[in-house]
This record gives C-alpha cells, structure tokens and sequence, in this order.
C-alpha cells in the first residue's frame, strides 16, 4: 500500500501515556522480551567498553555484519587502553569493511579522552559521557543504562518508530516538537531499576516487531496499548521520508605499475576516508570512451606528479556511496617518470603487493588489491 509521505499535524492525543499505560506496558515488554531476546554477543557483557564498541558498530549496520568485528575487535584491542595506544591505521585496518570509518577514528580518539581524563575508566556521568568524540544523546544513554543501569532513556530508528505509533503521532519524530515528545515518552516509561533491559527490548521490538512497513501487529505485546494501531494508522505513522533520486557517477581508480610496486595514496584528512589508503581515483568527465586514458594520465600527473602511460581496463565496480550510484572503472597503468618519492600535498606509497594487506583501504580499493 502507497503511504503518504507528508507529516500530518500533530492531534491532541499524542499526548505522553499516564501511568497506568506504562506499568503495562512495562509489564507486557518485560515479559516478552524475557521470552524473544535474541542472544546477541554484546548482551553478554556487562563491561561499558564493550557495550561502547557494540553501540558504534551498530550505528547503520546491520546486527549479522557487526557480529564477526566486534569479537575481532575486541580480541586486538580488549580494554580502553588497548584501543588508545593502538597505531590509528591499525584501527581503521580491523574496521576494513565495516564502513562510516568516521566512527572508528571517532572511537580512538575517545578511547585516548578516557585515558587522558579518566584515567581509563569509562565516565559514569552523562554530561562526560557526551563530551567524548562520537557520542550523541542515544549512544550515552545506551551505554549508561546497559553498563550501569542509569536511568537514562534512548530514541533511535527503531524506537523512535516505535514511539511514534505507540502514541500515534502523526507528525515529523525528527522536528523539534517531535523529539521533545518522543523523548519524554522514552523517559518517562523508564522503570525504576532495570533500564539497561527495558532499554534493549524497545529496540528490540521495535527492530523485530514494529518493522517499517509491515508491522507484525499479531505477534506484538503491546497491540492492545497502541494507538496507530487502534486507528489502523500504521502504514502513515511515522511519515516515510522522501529521499532525493540516486545519482549516476562515473569514476576510475588507477593501478600504476613501477617494477613490482604500486602506487597508494593517502585518503585526504578531510574526506570520508580520512586515514584509509587508495588507488589513485577520480571522477570521470570524458564524453568518449576514447578520451579517458588522456583524462586519467592528466588527473595522475597534477596530483601527484607521475606521468604515466594507461593500459587495459582490470574491472569495472558498481557501488553506491551515500547517494551516488558509482561506476568504477578500474585501468592499469605504466610508470613512465615523475617523483618517486612522496609529495608535499599527500602521502605516496610504493608497495609490494604483499604489503598492501597491512594497509586500510576502502570497500572496492581492498577488490582493487586483489586484483594486483
Ligand atoms: S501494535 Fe503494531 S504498530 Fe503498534 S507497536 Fe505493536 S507492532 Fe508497532
């Protein structure tokens, strides 16, 4: 079924529930959760680094995919000053894959505040909590609820969509009077001990149960206390956000041969790959196919000062990177002169190809290496 796409006003009743509402629904999730939690490795900790380097990793990704980094992780760098004295490259090679490397770099930063601040120990207060690298309102509270059971609340994707219903508000949850209400509504139905568990099975039942477009309202414990569903609003509640159209983007990256090695490039400290090694690469502008070569030979040689001679196509990729639908052609390509030694504007490597495994690279540079 079509949903509408514009936020309706908000009526009088998405009011916050009074208390007899919430000790039921307490009472209902408590329940439910006791019986469907799913045995998710980072909920046998009690350790708040742990839980810390779970709650990064999940910001956007998905549960499967973070499983096999967070023991990886955790197995290299085990406790806060483990992970503060690691070489920055180091993180981000273990992170390799995981993608929003911002979160790992992020995270390494913070782990050296606590060093430096709190003498490696995890802060309990909030206030501290938010002033490390990477943590917003959500993250502090899920940490701090889980590790210590403060009563501190969390509105993420899945509860936030999950409180929209359950209150059936019908406006933007991402406006300021949304999150005001939508937060309240998380704080408010706190119970008094046990927040950690309350807070994971509101995530829990709003990532298994209240599903963005097919909510499975038979199996849910709360069906009887909410009111999209009382209304049969679902399918409005909350408005779907209108994302702009992807856009086609045609680019190659560049395997420059000099003997045995190969030329990488440090990614620019102000771009999303901050800290991350690449194949030189570029956007492509070239009308013609046969117009490329001459495009990519000039872009290598005002980056970095290398002339060289382009060959064969190796591949061609198809990814997409935020809102971009990518097209990466991937060239070989010939040393024929130039400094050999790195530039002032970005650090250049040649590399064996064996070396290239120590260095982090990017989702498709890391399929380029393999092909080198
Ligand atoms: S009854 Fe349906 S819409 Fe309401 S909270 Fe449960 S799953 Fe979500």
């Amino acid at each position: 079924m079509p949903r509408k796409t514009t936020a309706l006003p908000c009526p009088a009743s998405a009011a916050l529930p009074d208390t007899i509402w919430r000790q039921q629904f307490r009472k209902k999730l408590h329940g439910w959760y006791a019986r469907h939690a799913r045995d998710l490795p980072w909920r046998r900790q009690s350790d708040p680094y742990a839980i810390w380097v779970s709650e990064i990793m999940l910001q956007q990704t998905q549960v499967a995919t973070v499983a096999p980094y967070f023991a990886r992780f955790l197995a290299a760098y085990p406790s806060i000053a483990a992970l503060a004295a690691a070489d920055r490259q180091d993180v981000l090679r273990l992170w390799e894959g995981l993608g929003y490397y911002r979160r790992a770099r992020q995270l390494h930063e913070a782990a050296a505040a606590v060093v430096r601040e709190h003498g490696g120990q995890f802060p309990r207060d909030q206030q501290a909590v938010r002033r490390l690298p990477g943590i917003g309102r959500y993250t502090a509270g899920a940490i701090l609820s889980i590790a210590f059971d403060a009563r501190q609340p969390i509105l993420e994707a899945n509860t936030l969509r999950l409180w929209c219903r359950l209150l059936g508000y019908r406006g933007d949850p991402r406006s300021a009077a949304g999150q005001q209400l939508l937060w309240a509504a998380a704080e408010i139905a706190l119970p008094r001990r046990g927040c950690g568990t309350f807070n994971q099975a509101l995530m829990e039942l709003g990532s298994q149960i209240c599903l963005p477009r097919e909510p499975r309202c038979e199996a849910c414990p709360a069906a009887l206390l909410c009111r999209a569903r009382a209304e049969q609003a679902q399918a409005e509640i909350p408005p779907v956000q209108v994302k702009p159209p992807a856009e086609a983007r045609h680019e190659a990256a560049v395997v420059i041969r000099r003997g045995r090695k190969v030329l990488l490039l440090e990614c620019p400290a102000d771009g999303r790959w901050a800290g991350l090694w690449d194949f030189p690469r570029y956007r492509l502008h070239s009308a013609t196919e046969a117009a490329v070569p001459g495009e990519l030979a000039e872009a290598v040689r005002n980056e970095t000062g290398v002339v060289v001679r382009l060959g064969r196509r190796l591949a061609t990729f198809k990814h997409s990177v935020t809102r971009f639908r990518i097209t990466l052609d991937c060239f070989e390509a010939a040393y024929l002169s130039g400094p050999a030694r790195p530039s002032d504007l970005r650090s250049m490597q040649w590399l064996e190809p064996a070396q290239l495994d120590r260095y982090p690279l990017c989702t498709t540079g890391r399929e380029i290496s393999r092909l080198v």
